[in-house]
């Protein structure tokens, strides 16, 4: 079945009498298990998109369904525990709590789900160790190099086992090799959890390895051959 997916979503974002429409009537699916890159120009809706299907802005038109949830139909609490429970994000800066160390950022989620604190504490560090960060538990953000952040980063947008990660940019402050780590770790994630993923990305060369590739562009969503990417 569709992890998310959204039906004749439209965003226009309104400032005064400013109105900037970036999309109208994507339709589109993402399956359990399934791959997906999302490419297009700056500007062209890719974290207005990414935003949307995660619930953390309310599209002007049509509706997004999270693990089968339509999420206008949910309360801000309960649209934000879904969101904890059942998706996992990562962005191109890693936005780590800095006052928090390594494990008590990846803990988070999991304490945010009801979990006691040496439950939630054992899969942060579990989690951690398998991201080669368990030399690092007790390093807060300041501590650590942008490689490791980022990879503490993914710890936490998968600590609570989600059906879906949404990454921004992921790996797009990074350099080249971290970067391949860091998006290695994702894909492992997805052949041994089955987790989805949706990337949006400039790097092409990773998109193609991703089962679908999406093109944002001029409001519109396309779907790219293989011999396009
Ligand atoms: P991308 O991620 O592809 O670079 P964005 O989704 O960030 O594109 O932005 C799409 C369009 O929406 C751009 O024209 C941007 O200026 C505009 N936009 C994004 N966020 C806002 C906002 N909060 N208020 C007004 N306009 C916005
Ligand atoms: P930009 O794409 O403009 O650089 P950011 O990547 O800093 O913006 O943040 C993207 C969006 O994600 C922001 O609108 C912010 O409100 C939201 N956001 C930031 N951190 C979190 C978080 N930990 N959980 C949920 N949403 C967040």
């Amino acid at each position: 079945g569709a992890v998310i997916q959204c039906t004749g979503l439209g965003m226009t974002y309104a400032e005064g009498k400013m109105r900037t429409p970036v999309f109208d009537g994507l339709d589109f699916a993402v399956q359990r298990g399934e791959t997906v890159a999302i490419l297009g120009a700056s500007g062209a809706g890719k974290s207005t998109l990414l935003h949307l299907l995660g619930g953390l802005d309310t599209p002007t038109a049509g509706e997004v369904f999270v693990a089968g949830q339509r999420m206008s139909a949910l309360s801000d609490a309960a649209r934000g525990a879904l969101r904890n429970r059942a998706l996992g994000f990562v962005y191109q800066f890693h936005h780590l709590l800095p006052e928090f160390t390594a494990l008590e950022n990846v803990m988070m989620p999991v304490l945010l789900a009801g979990t006691a604190v040496p439950e939630a504490s054992r899969r942060a560090q579990a989690l951690l160790e398998s991201v080669g960060l368990g030399h690092r538990l007790a390093h807060k953000p300041g501590e650590l190099s942008g490689g490791e952040r980022q990879r503490a980063a993914v710890a936490r947008a998968l600590v609570n086992q989600p059906a879906c990660v949404l990454g921004d940019e992921p790996t797009g402050n990074l350099d080249e090799k971290t970067a391949a780590t860091v998006f290695e770790l994702m894909l492992g994630l997805n052949r041994e959890q089955g987790t989805s993923l949706v990337l949006v990305t400039h790097d092409r060369r990773l998109a193609r390895r991703l089962d679908r590739v999406l093109e944002l562009h001029e409001g519109r969503l396309r779907q790219l051959a293989q011999s396009e990417v």
